[in-house]
């Protein structure tokens, strides 16, 4: 099924997103997506409504350097470096931050530059979206745990997350997790193609093969720290590529088998 969340002109609805391009139909879903959803016989053509971000989070968690070439293009920062043999090193253990849930926005909306930051960059990422509350969940059990997989872009103000030696300010400004365009509930996140482009221009291409924790290890990993509960986005971080963005620039985030995350950037005011 694919998940979406909509502003029509009869209000905000979950929906089940039916069809492909100009035919799709929205059909609405009575209260919330989890379980089974029931429908309340409403519908509109997706094209008379806007797609908002898919899912209400209570919380995002976020991967950092889940991927190795990413963590080699990292490498300034002496971190991702061994104390003894200065070699760049993967993280043995899945490194992870949260970003507010009022850093979410939909596709369409605007990703406003501070103007405290000189580098804000976009970093495409896989979304996992859980659909029950949970807590100790082991890797092989985590497909029952998760609703499905959205598109994420860790929007990060780079010189920031740089300077204060932890992540809060860095990534937590508003405007700075668009999510989208919808949820996709039957997909297989082991080996799906993820690009971004900026303005049209491929600036990331990997797949999600190459994760150094998988989304199994990934949900293990942090429901052994917090219970995550339904609509809790969990975005697993992002391959080589990353790079800063402009006013008046488009980036789109784009993973096989879910679809095309497209934000237009701004100068916050
Ligand atoms: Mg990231």
């Amino acid at each position: 099924m694919r998940l979406g969340r909509i502003a029509s002109p009869d209000g905000v609805a979950f929906v089940s997103i039916e069809g492909d391009g100009d035919a799709a139909t929205a059909r609405e879903i009575a209260e919330h997506p989890f379980g089974t959803p029931t429908f309340t016989g409403r519908s509109w053509p997706l094209a008379d409504t806007r797609l908002l971000a898919p899912i209400l989070a209570s919380k995002v968690i976020c991967i950092g350097k889940n991927y190795m070439a990413h963590v080699q293009e990292m490498a300034g920062d002496e971190a991702t470096r061994s104390s003894t043999s200065g070699a760049v090193e993967a993280p043995e253990n899945p490194v992870i931050f949260i970003k507010p849930n009022t850093s979410i926005i939909g596709p369409q909306a605007p990703i406003l530059r501070p103007k405290s930051s000189n580098r804000v960059d976009f970093e495409g990422e896989l979304a996992i979206v859980i659909g029950q509350p949970c807590r100790d969940v082991k890797a092989a059990k985590a497909k029952d745990v998760i609703l499905g997989y959205t598109i994420g872009n860790d929007v990060t103000a780079r010189d920031q997350q740089k300077a204060d030696g932890q992540w809060t300010r860095g990534k937590g400004y508003d405007s700075f997790c668009p999510l989208g365009p919808w949820i996709e509930t039957d997909l297989d996140p082991a080996d799906l193609e993820i690009r971004t482009e900026l303005g049209g221009e491929v600036k990331q291409r990997s797949r999600t093969s190459l994760m150094l924790h998988d989304v199994g290890e990934i949900v293990e990993w942090i429901s052994a720290v917090m219970t995550l509960l339904p609509g809790d986005v969990i975005l697993t971080g992002t391959p080589e590529g990353i790079g800063p963005m402009a006013a008046g620039d488009t980036v789109s985030v784009t993973i096989e088998g879910i679809g095309t995350l497209t934000n237009p950037v701004a100068d916050r005011g």
